[in-house]
């Protein structure tokens, strides 16, 4: 058993790990990567919950734009910023994902980019600022409401945990935690819910039982982002 199989240890190098997280250009640059996996390692799972009430094509869409943007990220001169890598995320999901995600997601990093500005590096209110630009610009373009079934049953409730963690002086690790575990939640808690937005409001009732896709990709998405701190 070496020193940091305990489980005193471990949490204390999470905590050394959440304080010393900085939120910079090469940490954006990675939480991209990182989703590009992620999706790529969901297509399926995220086809076959569109399948069940949309038309089968979520997880191909998300994972057609994440693998779009990789090569662009080598491309990226070293006076880059967050804002700039969350611009380029949403010009390409725009230019490459068709169907509701790819203008959603991409109007999402473009109010995301334009919240953070110019900064080298993120802070608690500077993620609060993105995750809170994001969900708004999703709501200008779709108008969806929580409880309309949709990813913003993901957003909103992460942009009010990470509000509230931001509020309570938390470190900005423990804020992107907060949102990807509320981002978790609030994609299962459209599974009971009748759509009211999108294709799968055409449904009805048979809706219910099925999670909302745009949901779960938020969710890995944000899930991706709050996995970089224990390997940062
Ligand atoms: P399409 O429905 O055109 O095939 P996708 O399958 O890629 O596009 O994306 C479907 C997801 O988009 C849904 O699961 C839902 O989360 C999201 N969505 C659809 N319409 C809206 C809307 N008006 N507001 C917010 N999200 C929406
Ligand atoms: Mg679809």
């Amino acid at each position: 058993m070496t020193p940091n199989d305990e489980p005193g240890a471990v949490v204390g190098d999470a905590a050394l790990a959440n304080a010393a997280l900085r939120l910079d250009t090469g940490w954006t640059i990675r939480w991209i990567r990182r989703s590009a996996e992620v999706l790529a390692a969901n297509r399926a799972a995220l086809n076959t919950l569109d399948r069940d009430i949309g038309d089968g094509d979520h997880g191909e869409n998300m994972d057609r734009g994440f693998q779009a943007i990789l090569p662009k990220l080598e491309e990226l001169t070293d006076e880059t910023t967050p804002g700039a890598v969350l611009k380029l995320v949403a010009t390409t999901l725009i230019s490459t994902v068709g169907g509701a995600a790819g203008p959603l997601y991409g109007t999402a990093f473009l109010k995301a980019a334009g919240a953070v500005g110019a900064v080298q590096s993120l802070d608690a209110t500077a993620l609060v600022a993105l995750l809170t630009a994001a969900r708004d610009g999703i709501v200008l373009r779709g108008k969806a409401v929580e409880g309309d079934k949709t990813m913003i049953d993901a957003w909103t409730p992460a942009v009010n945990a990470a509000s509230a963690a931001q509020t309570a002086g938390s470190p900005v690790g423990t804020v992107l935690l907060a949102a990807a575990d509320a981002a978790e939640h609030g994609a299962q808690s459209t599974e009971p819910l009748v759509a009211r937005k999108g294709r799968a409001s055409y449904l009805g009732e048979r809706a219910i039982g099925h999670r909302d896709p745009g949901s779960q990709s938020t969710s890995l998405l944000l899930r991706a982002a709050a996995d970089l701190m224990s390997h940062h």
